[in-house]
């Protein structure tokens, strides 16, 4: 039996009016009638989540048919279905029945078994009776007046094209199509994700492009009708044959660094190297400044007009678009052109009509301006909250984010920002989590530390403020209270948080930032000395990088070369694989910013949380545990021949060593290696001589079996960020099992010993992973055996300052030690002061 939805803006109604329809039922079954209406039991006005809800809820396979009374109850409805599983989707309609006369007949209809067509025909029959006895009957009223989406004439062009950026359509590229549609007037044009669902939408509508969740590979429909059908359909191949704008931005400096590659935030730094440091201490002392106080729509005072409403809506609209436009200025000044589009979306979506019409209705229904503009941007972010799409998924927070900045308009007057500066300006930013465009925007002269109340440390936003030198401490709960002005100190290294300090607590926090300050200082003036324990043993301290300019300040900071070049970061931006001399290109720049030290190219690592535009990888229930690094060029090796020749072509003028990825058995080493032949003999002299060749440690098979891999290498580098998730189970970006994921666990630092005692003689074993960067661990990996370490840029001075402290074999007893614990955290004790 099918099942029926009552969308009305009064629970009241609706209640009253199933009651009514109930009684026309005798006996026997009866369809299940789910009500969704007003926004509680008296308040008047519809939700687009409670109906999609009620959708589900009615849904018995053999379809839902909803009847809804007037102007926002079609809106949110329409909504709603864009909410669903699309599955569910397909067996729902929306009727234009007059509510109660459709009602009474769709729910006596429905319990005589009748199909989902005959029901809804008869609903929409239901004004026959009372017209032909008022009016004399005659005209046809099931035809549908109400649906705005009148299809398309037979002879309405249409296109197709493919999307081949890594995210697919998400806000940005969604942004510049939406753009693109609105330049053309009087013309229509709706798209169809051909392989997501049979929905299409309007074009000119970023928040419904952005729902179709159209991913990489996905073939999309473009049907145009109107004057300049035409000449849209041509615009929009075109700028989908130029991937929506969305890999040029990267190209051709590679200076743009991916941020999705799910690395820790003591990994690859996703800002634009060059741009102003902060402090770099782990530890900040200012008064607060609050982000923004969370604004709760229900704090608004309502004028009770919808005139003056709509028009106070308007012009917080404007005002945040204003403020959205600076925004994006100021960010393209500070970090980069890529990403000042974010917010530049972010003006798209406040100039969507899908957005603000249901806003305005609700507005006319006797909503405030406040509440209907929470609604309208809750539905937004609920339906990319549905995505499939993880990153596309993400967007839901730049969403909220817009909601967010309008009603701060709205209920504080233009307070939309932080409050003013105090006193010199200088803060500890608070924020609710720290969001990414704060984090690429704040000034570091001014934002001494950012505090985030919730959100965990592996957060992009996280990540690009500590690239910045900002000190960041993320999950401290009490910050939810604190006031502007109220002085805080914090301490990342020891995670403490001090409120109000006493003048004494204060001068204690100054002492500790002066003794840091002038310790870095101290440490960056020695960094250019090779890395060793003070007994003199030599440790090279190399950095991981991912562009020319990166290793340049890597060198300025003390690198002794590079530990780890991140090709598929790299060229993560690039919309089509780079040809074999733009790779030479590119690798010859960091070679030569190196200045002779040397530089272990990392081949593609791609699958799993890295993507690359110009590889569409297969989809898989489990991409950590599937084809990821070389196992993705097994069936394929062009893309990796292409890259090694160049390795090889740059290895014949610079000190390159060359470095397969996510290696589990001796068979893929053999496999590298034929690779690496292969490729080789495009050169006249095949492989050079002078190549080394190594494999990373992030399996922990790799680990146990290698001694018979490193009979065939000249070196490991142990990757703690995959050795530490494969050999814990605990995915590296799931904050959920976060307390898991500890490269100090003692399992992964047994890997490590017996990695470090089982290679073959002569072979050099590195730590390219996230643990190289944190002085303690670093120096624990050097008594393990480690003799080569890989840091991020900004941690070489001094991971290199805290070898020099301690000799070797004092290094060695603690790793002893630490072997023996139990857990992390008693490895960490057993480090305690060491750093
Ligand atoms: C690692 O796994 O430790 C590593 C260095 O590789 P990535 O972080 O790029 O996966
Ligand atoms: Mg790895």
């Amino acid at each position: 039996m099918i099942g029926i939805v009552v969308v009305s803006h009064s629970h009241a109604l609706a209640q009253a009016a199933v009651g009514l329809a109930g009684e026309m039922v005798e006996s026997g079954p009866r369809p299940t009638i789910v009500v969704a209406a007003g926004l509680d039991e008296t308040t008047l006005g519809t939700d687009a989540v409670a109906i999609a809800e009620a959708m589900g809820e009615a849904d018995g396979e053999d379809g839902v048919l909803v009847l809804l009374d007037l102007g926002s109850a079609i809106l949110s409805a329409e909504m709603a279905l864009e909410l669903i599983d699309p599955d569910v989707a397909q067996r729902v309609e929306l009727s234009s029945a007059a509510l109660v006369e459709g009602l009474v007949a769709a729910v006596v209809t429905a319990a005589g078994g009748a199909d989902l067509s005959t029901v809804r025909a008869e609903a929409e029959a239901g004004l026959r009776g009372k017209r032909e006895h008022l009016d004399g009957g005659g005209e046809d009223l099931s035809r549908d007046d109400s649906q705005p989406q009148a299809g398309f004439a037979p002879d309405a062009r249409a296109r197709e094209f493919v999307v081949g950026i890594p995210h697919g359509l998400h806000a940005r590229p969604a942004a510049r199509l939406v753009a693109c549609v609105n330049g053309f007037a009087d013309t229509r044009v709706r798209l169809r994700n051909l392989d997501g669902s049979d929905r299409d939408v309007d074009a000119g509508s970023l928040s419904a492009v952005a729902s179709l969740g159209v991913r990489q590979g996905h073939r999309v429909e473009v049907r145009a009708e109107g004057e300049q059908a035409e000449q849209v359909l041509e615009a929009l191949t075109a700028l989908a044959d130029e991937d929506f704008g969305d890999g040029s931005a990267a190209e051709p400096t590679g200076e743009r660094e991916a941020s999705s590659d799910g690395s820790r935030p003591e990994e690859a730094a996703p800002v634009t190297v060059g741009s102003a440091l902060g402090s770099g201490l782990e530890a900040a002392i200012a008064a607060v400044l609050r982000a923004a106080d969370a604004v709760d729509a229900a704090d608004y005072e309502g004028s009770g007009d919808p005139g003056v409403e709509k028009g106070r809506l308007e012009a917080s609209l404007t005002a945040a678009a204003a403020e959205l436009r600076e925004v994006a200025a100021t960010t393209r000044d500070r970090v980069g052109p890529a990403e000042a589009e974010v917010f530049e979306a972010h003006v798209a979506l406040l100039r969507d009509c899908a957005v603000t019409e249901p806003a305005f209705l609700d507005i006319a229904d006797g909503a405030t301006a406040a509440r209907a503009w929470k609604r309208a941007g809750d539905v937004v972010a609920a339906t990319w909250a549905e995505l499939p799409d993880e990153y596309q998924r993400a967007r839901a927070e730049d969403a909220r984010s817009v909601t967010d900045r309008v009603l701060r308009h709205l209920l504080l007057g233009g307070e939309a920002g932080p409050s003013k500066p105090l006193d010199d300006g200088r803060h500890i930013l608070v924020v609710p989590e720290l969001d990414p465009a704060t984090a690429a925007q704040v000034d570091v002269e001014q934002t001494v530390g950012i505090l985030s109340i919730g959100g965990g440390a592996t957060g992009h936003g996280v990540l690009i403020a500590t690239a910045r030198g900002i000190p960041v401490l993320t999950g401290v709960e009490q910050a939810a209270e604190l006031r502007d002005g109220t002085v805080v100190a914090f301490d990342v290294r020891r995670r403490t948080v001090l409120v109000d300090p006493s003048a004494s607590q204060r001068g204690d926090f100054e002492a500790l930032l002066a003794q840091r300050s002038s310790q870095q200082d101290q440490d960056r003036a020695a960094a250019g000395a090779p890395g060793q324990t003070q007994d003199g043993s030599f440790i090279t301290v190399k950095a991981n990088v991912t562009s020319a300019s990166e290793a340049d300040q890597a060198i300025r900071l003390g690198a002794e070369g590079s530990g780890l070049v991140r090709t598929e970061v790299m060229f993560g931006g690039w919309s089509s694989a780079p040809t074999v001399q733009e790779q030479v290109a590119e690798l010859t720049a960091v070679a030569q910013a190196l200045g002779g030290r040397p530089m272990t190219v990392r081949t593609w690592d791609i699958g799993a949380d890295k993507p690359l535009a110009f590889w569409a990888p297969a989809a898989e229930q489990n991409p950590f545990l599937g084809v990821r690094g070389v196992r993705s060029f097994v069936a394929d090796p062009a893309l990796l021949l292409d890259q090694l020749e160049a390795v090889c072509r740059v290895a014949l003028e610079h000190p390159v060593r060359v470095m397969f990825p996510m290696v589990a058995t001796v068979g893929e080493v053999q496999w590298a290696w034929e690779q690496l032949s292969l490729a080789g003999s495009r050169l006249p002299d095949g492989v050079p001589e002078s190549l080394e060749v190594g494999i990373m440690v992030e399996v922990p098979s790799a680990a146990l079996r290698a001694e018979a891999m490193s009979v065939l290498l000249d070196f490991v580098s142990i990757g703690t960020n995959d050795l530490t998730q494969y050999t814990l189970a605990a995915e590296r970006g799931n904050a959920g099992v976060e307390h898991l994921f500890d490269p100090l666990d003692p399992a992964v630092l047994g890997l490590v010993a017996r990695v470090c005692g089982d290679v073959a003689e002569g072979v050099s074993v590195a730590v390219c992973g996230g643990a190289a960067s944190d002085p303690a661990s670093a120096a624990l990996l050097v008594g393990l055996g480690v003799d080569d370490l890989s840091a991020t840029p900004v941690a070489v001075p001094r991971v290199k300052a805290v070898l020099r402290r301690h000799t070797t074999q004092h290094l060695q007893d603690l790793a002893q030690r630490a072997l023996r614990c139990d857990s992390a955290d008693e490895v960490r004790a057993v480090l305690a002061g060491l750093d």
